[in-house]
């Protein structure tokens, strides 16, 4: 479903930079409109991305060609009609040159409309343009952002000034294009040897699954089996990644071929999901954690399976004992999802796979900057940051930069100093009230400018 972006008008007196922040803004996806008649003519448009925050951006650049005399009409016109049509105005200013009749006037315009306007003080890199920056609270808009559009700064202070103006409220939980949602799963299984890896893979390829890929196995180098994986409501398209090896070696009864661990690390690169085999009668070992921490590392999400529960002794113990294990070994995640299997019967297995389809769609979730940032202040309402040496470390928003695992940047002051506890903190948070369950989270900190 195609929602409505919020609309960013950038207007300004030639000259000032609204190209220049346009093309950084819009990047590689931009769209030229100039077909259209009218105002519009020379507008260019094109969907821009600040930090995690989707908008449509207009650029009233494009008529410096004209003839000197007409060019406040007709840039009256355009400005206009573009910050009507916005939900927020960039009101461009040059910080090097300082305010000119023209900023004036077009400060008089904007006045006017019922769009608010964001002041920006563009070319402000370095410190030449301090003269500009105090001229140009008398425009009446307030203090300017700093930016300089042609070398990349200011964009966070930017980004927190326009905010507020273009939060579309609770959507964006299911409007991921890149998250490849539909894509077959591709899903690992890794483990010790004589974990019971052939075995499973047996199993899922038996029974009465369709292979939908090419006969794989047969040689060395195929490193993906496709199925269908069958599921109410239609089948999921299923990838088991590297399980060549495997397959030969169950084909072959080769007792004696193992898959390496480099071979096992492989697999997890080509893997959204893995799935890390344990043997029920061994239990959870130091070699398994090891193998969990490092899949975790990687950003794959993790889904444990105990295998042999046909032969496991004492099972609710057993699973208990593991799931406690888990849950103090994994310094990274808690509550790693943990599914009891037999590869031999095939119990729980339908059940694993569906868990890492449901562990994948964490994995790739995205939510909305204002979603994320009401929980964000709640959060730090709750349980305020310290202040190291009696200087509170000021926490200011926090925005989703990226899927596939989740990453998220939070801005502030003094962010070196937030102990790792704290960091902690925010993580699960983000994990337990946003949805993003055991999935690994990367939280990078930053400080504006
Ligand atoms: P527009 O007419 O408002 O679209 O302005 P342009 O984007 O075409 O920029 C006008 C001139 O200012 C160009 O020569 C740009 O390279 C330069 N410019 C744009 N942004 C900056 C900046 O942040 N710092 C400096 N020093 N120059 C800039
Ligand atoms: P791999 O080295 O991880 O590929 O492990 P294999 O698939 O070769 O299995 C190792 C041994 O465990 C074999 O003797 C299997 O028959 C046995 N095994 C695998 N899965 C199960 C299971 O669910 N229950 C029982 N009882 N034995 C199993």
């Amino acid at each position: 479903m195609a929602r409505r972006l919020p609309v960013v008008a950038i207007v300004g007196r030639p000259n000032v930079g609204k190209s220049t922040l346009f093309n950084r803004l819009v990047g590689k996806k931009l769209a030229l409109v100039d077909d259209l008649p009218g105002v519009t003519r020379d507008r260019r448009e094109g969907e821009a991305n600040l930090l995690g925050l989707d908008f449509r951006l207009f650029d009233t650049a494009g008529f410096e060609d004209e003839d000197p005399q007409s060019l406040p009409g007709r840039m009256r016109v355009q400005t206009e009609a573009a910050v009507a049509e916005a939900d927020v105005a960039l009101f461009l200013i040059d910080a090097r040159a300082g305010i000119v009749p023209l900023d004036a006037e077009i400060a008089r315009w904007l006045r006017g409309s019922t769009t608010p306007v964001i002041l920006v003080a563009n070319k402000a890199e370095g410190r030449a343009g301090e003269a500009g920056i105090l001229e140009s609270l008398e425009l009446g808009f307030g203090d300017p952002v700093q930016i300089s559009a042609e070398h990349g700064e200011g964009v966070a202070d930017l980004f927190e000034a326009l905010l507020p103006h273009i939060d579309r409220g609770d959507d964006g939980d299911d409007d991921d294009d890149d998250a490849d949602e539909d894509g077959p799963l591709k899903l690992a299984i890794v483990g010790r040897p004589n974990a019971g890896k052939s075995t499973l893979v047996n199993k899922i390829l038996g029974e009465d699954r369709m292979i939908t890929g090419p006969e794989a196995g047969i040689t060395r180098d195929s490193i993906a089996i496709d199925l269908a994986w069958p599921h109410e409501g239609g089948a999921r398209p299923l990838r088991l990644i590297d399980t060549a090896g495997l397959r030969k070696k169950a084909k072959v009864q080769d007792k004696l071929e193992k898959l390496s661990a480099a071979d096992a690390l492989h697999a997890v690169d080509f893997a959204e999901v893995v799935v890390l085999l344990l043997d029920a009668t061994r239990g959870l070992e130091v070699q398994d954690l090891r193998i969990a921490d490092r899949v975790l590392e990687e950003g794959r999400a993790l889904v444990i399976a105990i295998n042999k529960w046909d032969v496991a002794e004492d099972p609710s113990s057993l699973f208990q004992g593991i799931r406690k294990a888990l849950d103090e070994g994994l310094a990274q995640v808690k509550g790693v999802p943990l599914i009891a299997v037999s590869a031999a019967t095939g119990k729980g297995i339908d059940q694993m796979v569906d868990v890492a389809f449901e562990t994948r769609e964490a994995w790739s979730k995205r939510v909305s900057t204002g979603q994320l940032n009401r929980w964000f202040e709640r959060a730090i309402e709750a349980n305020p940051p310290p202040a190291p040496g009696g200087k509170r470390i000021k926490l200011r928003y926090v925005t989703q930069a990226k899927t596939r695992p989740p990453g998220f940047v939070l801005f502030g002051t003094r962010v070196d100093q937030l102990p790792e506890s704290y960091r902690r903190y925010l993580v699960n948070g983000i994990r337990r009230e946003l949805g993003f369950g055991a999935v690994p989270v990367r939280l990078t900190l930053r400080a504006p400018k």
